[in-house]
């Protein structure tokens, strides 16, 4: 989609702080962290939100974000655990309509406490 920023992220065409890439998803740093670690995974292809989830390849694509998630947390060092979070539509604190998973932890050595992204 032209006028997605996380579309736009995924064409190069604006910048992120990347974490990992494959022909799936793309993972990177969250540019408002709301924990010590801070990052999102996205799926290369637009979908809007998890609503919109109605397919059997939908199927496959959840499943890579939350794969990606898990990867990224291991390859992070986040071995005490970490929240993932997915917001969904207006009431559910979503603000940028790309589908994407928010990973968050606490880091070594503090630990994650409360923080919610978007979750007011
Ligand atoms: P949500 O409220 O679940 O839609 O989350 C959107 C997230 O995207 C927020 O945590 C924002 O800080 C984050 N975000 C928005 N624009 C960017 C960007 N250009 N690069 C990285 N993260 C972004
Ligand atoms: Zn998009």
């Amino acid at each position: 989609m032209s006028d997605c920023i996380f579309c736009k992220i995924v064409a190069g065409t604006i910048p992120c702080r990347k974490i990992y890439e494959d022909d799936y998803v793309l993972a990177f740093h969250d540019i408002n962290p709301a924990a010590p670690v801070h990052f999102l995974v996205v799926p290369k292809m637009h979908v809007a939100s998890l609503a919109d989830c109605v397919a059997e390849h939908h199927a496959g694509l959840l499943a890579r974000v939350m794969l990606a998630v898990a990867k990224v947390a291991r390859d992070i060092g986040l071995e005490n655990g970490y929240r993932t979070i997915i917001n969904t539509g207006e009431d559910g604190g979503q603000t940028v309509f790309h589908l994407h998973a928010h990973g968050l932890g606490g880091g070594k050595p503090r630990p994650l406490g409360d923080a919610l992204p978007a979750a007011n």
